[in-house]
């Protein structure tokens, strides 16, 4: 079944899976509960089939050159453009968040995609290398694809993650099946929708809905390459079904990320960018701000002005409410990890300075912006993701405390520092153990196209973005050929006379020994000196 043929109802809306029929996904929005649309799902038994089309299509793309697959890219850029109300309208109904958060998303991708275009052809062009040892053969690395890429998305941002290893799948030559997350199934019909009003044949990006069933069956079916954005506990099972296969992986998984405030801090600038950093989408971001690590002589100034800030300038709501300025937490599940966390770290001595608790008095899914102090190390609070609008002050008395707790969960995606002295917070910063460390700011440099984005340990392992995220998508191949007429024959080949092993001696010597005079002596004496 092709992927439009899959549409039962397409709205520019949210879809959420929860249905009482089994081969549908149903979309309710979050922020409202009103139902959105529906599309069937791809029963898993279809995964290789799907595969299979894909596979069979690669050639093709493949053979229409990095210049032909750019002009695609190109028009894509430009219906991008044409439908942005489409996209952001679909962002704001599924998400239901606010239609200034989905702009930001919007901008971040469509730059993304310029960025590709810009960068491809000088990172994707063949590297030619001299061999001194052989030179009178050429040699160069061509960039190929892999071959057939699986794109498994997460719900959160929803455009942008789907489409970072879309666009350079895609434009290194790769065909791709993709995999959007059962709660943002309509968001992946509109990108469906405008890439293929773009040109890129249909076998060439191939959409699938359903759940993780259908995310293992599409592993099995054995794509050449997988980029997995999502959670580490999902992430495991990928890992381990991927590895019985071979498939290489890249994985954008979850974080838990620090932010340390230093006695000189801006404390305004900090409790603001603070603030943003930590309830951006609800809190429902990879990157959001969970953790704050503040000197003591600071930290109920920091507290104050953070619960001023969020007092005064946070207001929930459906996206599509111009005063809103958090949106809705995206799932149930979602919303229940958030309260038990809370609830749990209270009953643990925690303090609540704001929120604590699920908003009642609405049709959709909301929780209140809260921040937490006297949170310790053993709550889920400071140790788990908790993926919502939470963010725990905890006080510490030296930087390299501050450190040291930063660093001490699983998770290294993002980091950041707050100080008035640059030169101290480059110093801390880089001894973060995260992907992206900031200084002064958490959140902005995940939104520059040509930084490689990724984490370490339990926040994943390779990158997408920037020249490494194109060169994710593609394998080397060298190829070998002779620049003159060929040689009768090798030096290395048969037969071994003492007179190649006397010349292969005398080279390693002249390479490789330390002492100038022995180099000289190996060029001017025939006999082996012993060594
Ligand atoms: P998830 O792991 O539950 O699901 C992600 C995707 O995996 C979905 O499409 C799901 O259907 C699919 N899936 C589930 N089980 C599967 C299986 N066994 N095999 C194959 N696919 C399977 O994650 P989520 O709840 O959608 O997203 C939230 C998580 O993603 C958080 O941990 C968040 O931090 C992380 N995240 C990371 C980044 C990043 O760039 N590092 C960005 C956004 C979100």
């Amino acid at each position: 079944m092709g992927a439009a043929t899959q549409i039962k109802q397409v709205t520019h809306a949210n879809v959420v899976a929860n249905s009482d029929q089994p081969n549908v996904l149903v979309s309710t929005s979050p922020a409202t509960g009103r139902k959105l649309g529906e599309v069937w799902v791809t029963p898993p038994a279809e995964a290789e089939a799907v595969m299979t089309r894909a596979r069979q299509a690669q050639d093709s793309w493949k053979a229409l050159g990095l210049k032909g697959r750019l002009a695609v890219m190109r028009k894509l850029k430009r219906t991008m453009y044409r439908y942005t109300d489409l996209l952001v309208d679909t962002l704001v109904a599924e998400q239901g968040r606010p239609r200034f958060e989905a702009l930001i998303e919007f901008w971040c991708t469509i730059e993304l995609l310029a960025y590709d275009i810009r960068i491809a052809p000088r990172t994707l062009a063949p590297e030619h290398t001299l061999v001194p040892l052989v030179p009178h053969r050429v040699h160069w690395v061509e960039k190929n694809p892999y071959g057939t890429v699986l794109v498994i998305a997460p719900w959160n941002f929803p455009l942008l993650l789907s489409l970072t290893p879309i666009f350079s799948a895609l434009i290194a030559g790769n065909t791709v099946v993709y995999k959007p997350s059962e709660f943002s199934t309509q968001m992946g019909e509109a990108l469906v929708k405008v890439i293929y009003e773009a040109g890129v044949p249909r076998e060439v990006f191939q959409i699938v809905h359903g759940a993780g069933d259908l995310g293992a069956a599409l592993v099995k079916a054995r794509p050449n390459k997988i980029v997995f954005t999502g959670s580490p506990t999902t992430a495991r099972k990928i890992a381990a079904a991927a590895g019985e296969l071979l498939i290489p992986l890249t994985l954008e998984l979850g974080g838990k990320d620090a932010a340390i405030v230093l006695e000189d801090a801006d404390l305004d600038r900090t409790a603001a960018g603070l603030v943003w950093g930590g309830l951006l989408n609800a809190g429902q971001a990879c990157l959001s701000v969970e953790r704050i690590y503040v000197r003591c002589e600071v930290a109920d100034q920091l507290v104050a002005k953070m619960a001023k800030i969020i007092n005064e300038q946070v207001r929930i709501g459906p996206g599509e409410a111009p005063e809103t300025t958090m949106g809705a937490i995206t799932t149930d599940a979602q919303l229940n990890i958030i309260d038990s966390q809370v609830r749990e770290a209270i009953e643990q001595g925690a303090r609540l300075v704001s929120g604590g608790r699920v908003v009642e008095d609405r049709a959709g899914r909301f929780y209140l912006p809260t921040l937490i102090t006297n949170a310790t190390p053993m709550m889920r609070i400071v140790s788990e993701e908790t993926f919502g609008p939470v963010i725990a002050v905890i006080p510490v008395s030296s930087d390299e405390e501050a450190l040291k707790q930063a660093n001490s969960t699983r998770y290294g995606l993002t980091g950041s520092v707050w100080t008035g002295n640059r030169a101290r917070g480059i110093a801390l910063a880089k001894r973060m153990r995260v992907g992206h460390a900031s200084v002064n700011d958490h959140i902005v440099s995940a939104s520059v196209p040509s930084l490689p984005w990724g984490g370490m340990d339990d926040s994943g392992y390779g990158r997408t973005r920037g020249r490494e995220g194109l060169l994710d998508m593609i394998v080397t191949q060298v190829i070998s050929a002779e620049r003159f007429k060929p040689l009768p024959r090798e030096l290395f080949w048969y037969p071994y006379t003492p007179l190649k092993l006397t010349l292969i001696q005398r080279a390693i010597d002249v390479l490789y020994a330390p002492r100038w005079l022995d180099k000289l002596r190996a060029l001017v004496f025939w006999q082996r000196r012993e060594r």
